[in-house]
């Protein structure tokens, strides 16, 4: 069985201790076991040395070696700092427009239309909101199909016309719709593509400058870790997106990619997918997030 950090922390400087020699090389030596920790979870290689720097001056300010646990204080001070890194306190979203409207960008595959079900389930369910959901996708006629078995499944409404192939239009006439027929949240599920691709990025980009949306979401798998960061990358220089969703968070992830997309692009990330059934979405709490990380 493998310690948890805690115990590695409280045992390497135990140690260290009973050498008499406690010094600010111990407290590096312990920083490393920090950083072995982030690195296991996928945090990017730059992010977790500037994260155990930081940690380690924190540590040597409070003087952690003259307590009696000082590996359960390290771990409180990484976690901490982690907790301050993913943002604090969770993020709400913005639901003050009437209609609200809720825009979704992201890859192929990376679970926007899935997400974009649990966020209208979340909103009907928990927020008393009468969601609408709009097909945008007019390259795949099965991604339409797809959101139509999604809104069945939690009896949405789901807005689509697959003779419209103007994406900017079908959205307008999806916000139109829900002012229509009372619907107060409208959201919006987009084309995505297997890479970055200019056509995707400008196709969206003009959604959003048409819509002017309360929230453009950003979802990422966050099993793909370096990759999800470099694409939050390339979506966030576009489109200045106002949240994160990272996806697919009930394998055996560990979740740095929460900490590396959240430190490169510095946006909240808003909310968790943890499975592929409608109900199976989580608020994002750093703190939870921080001793997923830490194991
Ligand atoms: P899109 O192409 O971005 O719209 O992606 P989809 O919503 O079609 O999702 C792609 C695949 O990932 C589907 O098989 C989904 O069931 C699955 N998926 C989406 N979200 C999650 C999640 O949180 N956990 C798991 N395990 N699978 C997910």
């Amino acid at each position: 069985m493998f310690d948890n950090l805690s115990e590695k922390l409280d045992k390497a400087l135990h140690v260290l201790k009973g050498h008499g020699q406690i010094t600010e090389i111990n407290v590096a030596e312990t920083t490393k076991e920090v950083r072995r920790a982030l690195l296991d979870a996928d945090v990017n290689f730059k992010i977790a040395k500037e994260f155990t720097n930081k940690v380690r001056d924190k540590a040597l300010g409070q003087n952690v070696l003259t307590t009696l646990q000082p590996g359960q204080l390290m771990v409180k001070i990484v976690k901490d700092e982690l907790t301050e890194l993913m943002g604090g306190d969770a993020a709400g979203i913005d639901l003050s427009g009437n209609p609200s409207v809720i825009l979704m960008s992201g890859l192929q595959g990376s679970g926007k239309t899935t997400f974009s079900g649990k966020l209208a389930h979340y909103l009907k369910t928990k927020k008393n909101k009468y969601p609408l959901l709009v097909a945008c996708d007019v390259y795949r006629p099965a991604a339409i199909d797809q959101l139509h078995v999604v809104g069945e499944q939690i009896g949405v409404p789901v807005f689509s016309d697959k003779e419209n192939s103007d994406p900017v239009a079908l959205a307008k006439a999806g916000i139109a719709h829900a002012k229509a027929n009372g619907q107060n949240v409208v959201i919006i599920d987009t084309a995505g593509r297997l890479a970055v691709d200019e056509r995707m990025m400008t196709e969206i980009s003009q959604i959003r400058d048409a819509v002017q949306p309360q929230e453009t979401l950003f979802v990422v798998d966050a099993m793909t870790g370096q990759d999800a960061v470099n694409t939050a990358k390339s979506f966030n220089d576009v489109l200045n997106f106002d949240g994160v969703i990272l996806t697919k968070l009930d394998g055996d992830t560990r979740g740095g990619a929460a900490i590396s997309i959240r430190s490169v692009v510095n946006k909240p990330i808003k909310f968790i997918g943890t499975g592929e059934k409608m109900d199976a979405l989580d608020v994002f709490h750093p703190d939870r997030m921080a001793d997923r990380i830490l194991g």
